[in-house]
């Protein structure tokens, strides 16, 4: 089967052909840094704006792409949240106008299951159940995914999220929007161990995260004015995957069943990161699953594997978009988290 994916919850607009082969038939991304760098962050009304005008055309330079037309996919999935509201809204309707007119089935896809599915796309030998680490600009979670729909929520974050963490620090820095990408390649010209910055929760039961400490410790060390901006930068990440291993294995030591240790979101895209947990995954013996890096930033080829893996459902062409959607329904509220 092939099935096309729309992306569009925050300021990637994207479109993507993905077959059950897992072959990427043709995928385009529209990045909007340019039009938030600005501002510092993303501005959703410019965001919905941007994915309106662009949405249409990138779906059929992407459909051009791979020489096919609406009647040779099997389905049409398109990220329906969580996000930023105004963007899902234009990527879901976008998906619904076209399953519409061609009679083909919608298939309302979790961003947050695009992106906890975007290794099997890459690697298909991957196997349930394997633990994932979540790391996002809106995210920091490790899941037991359990099977297709199946998700377990192990620890969550109860302040900021990991990308959230490494955009702040580059704001703090003048390193400019986005962030993450930045500070990488600012920490690799640092000393990590320059800079005294504190772990938080490290060594704690519970396998939780928080960053706010963190950055705002970056930020105080900023002021004084001590220390370069690239030992700032590559201690900060130091500490966070300090905290990110360190917690990680709290978690991977609590489930006995998982087949491999496996990362996924933008905060994925770091190499120091990846590295770590790769030798995180050998102290326990097991195999270690990263997507590409450009699987690992928000992309549309994710949302197609997703529903190619739903092929065969469809939803409803009145679902509704839903800014907030956890994986994880019954994962309880951690005391002290803010959503
Ligand atoms: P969510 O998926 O939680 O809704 P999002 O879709 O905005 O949030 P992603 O696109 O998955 O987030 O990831 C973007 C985040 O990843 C940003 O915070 C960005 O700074 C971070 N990021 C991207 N590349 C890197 C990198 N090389 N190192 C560290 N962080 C990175
Ligand atoms: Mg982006
Ligand atoms: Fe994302």
């Amino acid at each position: 089967g092939i099935v096309l994916g729309i992306e569009s919850s925050c300021d990637e607009t994207a479109a993507a052909l993905v077959d059950s082969e897992r072959r990427i038939l043709a995928q385009r991304i529209a990045s909007q840094d340019e039009a938030h760098r600005p501002y510092g962050g993303v501005v959703p009304e410019i965001a919905a704006r941007a994915h309106a005008e662009r949405i249409a055309p990138l779906v059929e330079a992407t459909l051009a792409d791979a020489g096919m037309a609406l009647d040779d996919v099997d389905a049409i999935a398109a990220t329906a949240g969580p996000g930023l509201i105004g963007g899902v809204m234009v990527g879901l309707v976008t998906a619904k106008a076209l399953a519409m007119a061609s009679g083909k089935p919608l298939i309302a896809v979790n961003h947050l299951e695009g992106h906890a599915l975007s290794p099997r796309l890459a690697d298909a030998t991957l196997a349930y159940p394997y633990l994932l680490l979540l790391v996002s600009g809106g995210h920091c979670q490790v899941l037991l995914v359990e099977a297709l729909g199946r998700y377990r929520r192990l620890a969550t974050t109860i302040d900021d999220a990991l990308g959230e963490a490494f955009d702040k620090t580059a704001k703090i820095l003048g390193l400019g929007y986005p962030g993450g990408p930045a500070v990488e390649r600012l920490a690799r010209e640092g000393n990590p161990r320059a800079v005294p910055l504190p772990r938080p929760l490290v060594g704690s039961g519970e396998p939780h995260f928080s960053f706010a400490g963190l950055k705002s410790a970056v930020l105080r060390a900023h002021q004084a004015g001590t220390h370069s901006a690239a030992d700032l930068a590559a201690s900060f990440q130091q500490a966070a995957i300090d905290c990110v291993v360190d917690r990680t294995r709290i978690a991977l030591s609590a489930v006995s069943s998982a087949t491999a240790l496996v990362v996924a979101g933008g905060v994925a895209a770091n190499q120091a990161m990846r590295a770590a947990l790769e030798q995180l995954a050998a102290e326990f013996g097991l195999p270690f699953v990263a997507p590409p890096l450009a699987l690992c930033t928000d992309n549309a080829a994710m949302i197609a594997w997703a529903g190619v893996e739903r092929l065969g459902q469809s939803d409803p062409l009145d679902f509704a978009a839903r800014p907030r959607w956890p994986l994880d329904p019954d994962a309880q509220p951690v005391r002290g988290a803010g959503v």
